[in-house]
């Protein structure tokens, strides 16, 4: 815990923040902003917010260079989600000195990065703030999602907006070629109508078990025999643009914590049921991976020590009684025994569905996602009890569940946590609902943007 604090205490950016005063200032907007309180509020938020580029200093020295690059990236994340809107803002929170935030942000804008403008709202009398915001135009990731079914391409801008979304069925008779091919072919339609130099990655969110080092599919379950898929060199190769692989729950948590409600929260976890169950795990202001990159997998925490076998080898899985199709499927068939007439005229029955008939009182409904909320909560609060989380966010599918289902998770983890007299556990929705690994998928490469290494 000593450690721990007396890493947070060091800053190295800005010990280091005089490398840009050094530099006279080309900037012709004025400089002239104060931070209230600033060494309390500079010391506070700048180890609250700042983790993953403080931690990642404290094996390698860093030469100037890279402390410049660092500083820059830090403030081009801060613009472009959202979190700071002025200069002023951005020398609070970071604890860099006027004349570097002047200077950096001079050079996003020849960068053709951001741009400037006064607020229209700002009631202050006499100057009024300029404020600074990302271009929506200039530089875009293009983000492939791929599920189980379907996969998913799109173009993300900046701000993380859904520029172009086009999604993209896959078969029984699925293969690796075809699979390479439905992506190359869906990436080829979304950058047909982009200039190719404002795309500066592609990020792929997709089911694990992934080796996220070298970017490869591993051996999913139910995914048409596909395994060992070389995503990240093949389409690096075929793209020459960086490429970003991830496991789908992560790319959505990442999402969470840059651009979602998940800013500025160090530990929280993001909590996916679609085709398979799982999280993506955000601790200490990082997201965590395990050694060889398959932490987070939730689904495959047992919740019925003789429950069914699950493909994975162990008993009684989240998965096993939680994954949407198996979840669904239940209902349906416990429809026909109770007599459920509303459920059994529904063809293509969706989760969102069984919600609106709970969120209706509908006895039947309330009581089985009572049911699924009960069962995830024991998967979730084994999680809660290593990682001291109290933040939970759900996305995928089970968005569809909207406040009503959050809300029967979090009294139940209130219930069932150990920490329930000091922490209070708040669950809710994804900032990007459904959305969220879409979104997911093209933040991994701003992520690797902000950390300096585009
Ligand atoms: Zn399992």
């Amino acid at each position: 815990m000593n450690k721990e604090n007396n890493e947070k205490k060091k800053n190295p950016i800005s010990k280091f923040n005089t490398f840009y005063s050094n530099e006279k200032s080309t900037s012709n907007v004025s400089t002239s902003f104060n931070c209230a309180d600033s060494t309390k509020d500079n010391m506070a938020r700048t180890t609250h917010t700042y983790g993953n580029i403080n931690n990642s200093t404290t094996k390698k020295g860093k030469n100037l260079h890279d402390v410049k690059k660092g500083n820059y990236s830090l403030v081009l994340k801060l613009i472009c989600t959202g979190q700071c809107k002025s200069r002023m803002d951005i020398s609070c929170k970071t604890g860099l000195t006027k004349m570097t935030v002047t200077n950096i942000i001079q050079q996003l804008l020849s960068d053709n990065i951001v741009s400037e403008g006064e607020l229209s709202t700002a009631k202050s009398v006499g100057r009024k703030p300029v404020m600074i915001f990302p271009k929506e135009n200039t530089k875009f990731s293009i983000g492939v999602y791929i599920a189980r079914d379907e996969i998913t391409i799109s173009l993300l801008s900046l701000s993380a907006r859904i520029v172009i979304k086009k999604t993209i069925p896959l078969t029984i008779k699925e293969t690796q070629e075809t699979l390479l091919q439905k992506i190359t072919q869906g990436i080829n339609i979304i950058k047909k109508d982009v200039d190719i130099k404002k795309i500066i990655g592609i990020g792929v969110a997709c089911i694990g078990p992934l080796d996220l080092e070298n970017g490869v599919l591993l051996s999913p379950t139910d995914f048409y025999g596909i395994e060992n898929v070389p995503l990240k060199q093949i389409l690096e190769d075929w793209s020459s643009l960086p490429v970003i692989v991830n496991n789908d729950m992560n790319a959505a948590a990442l999402a969470e914590q840059l651009y979602g409600d998940g800013v500025g929260s160090d530990h929280f976890i993001y909590f996916g049921i679609t085709h398979g169950v799982g999280s993506g795990i955000i601790a200490n202001g990082k997201l965590f991976s395990g050694s060889k990159g398959y932490g987070g997998e939730i689904g495959h925490v047992s919740v019925q020590s003789d429950g069914p076998m699950c493909s994975c080898g162990n008993r009684g899985c989240l998965e096993v009684y939680a994954s949407m199709p198996v979840f669904l499927k239940k209902i349906k068939h416990e429809a026909v025994i109770e007599d459920h007439k509303i459920i059994q005229s529904i063809d293509d029955f969706h989760f969102w569905d069984l919600i609106s008939l709970a969120i209706a009182n509908d006895a039947f409904a309330v009581r089985k996602v009572e049911e699924l909320s009960f069962i995830v909560s024991t998967a979730l609060i084994n999680a809660i009890h290593i990682l001291n989380s109290s933040k939970i966010f759900i996305g995928h599918e089970s968005a569809q569940g909207g406040e009503w289902f959050a809300k029967k998770i979090e009294e139940q983890l209130n219930r069932r946590s150990m920490f329930r007299k000091t922490s209070v556990i708040t669950v809710g929705i994804s900032k990007f609902k459904d959305h969220s690994p879409i979104v997911g998928s093209g933040v991994l490469v701003f992520d690797q943007l902000f950390q300096g290494n585009l």
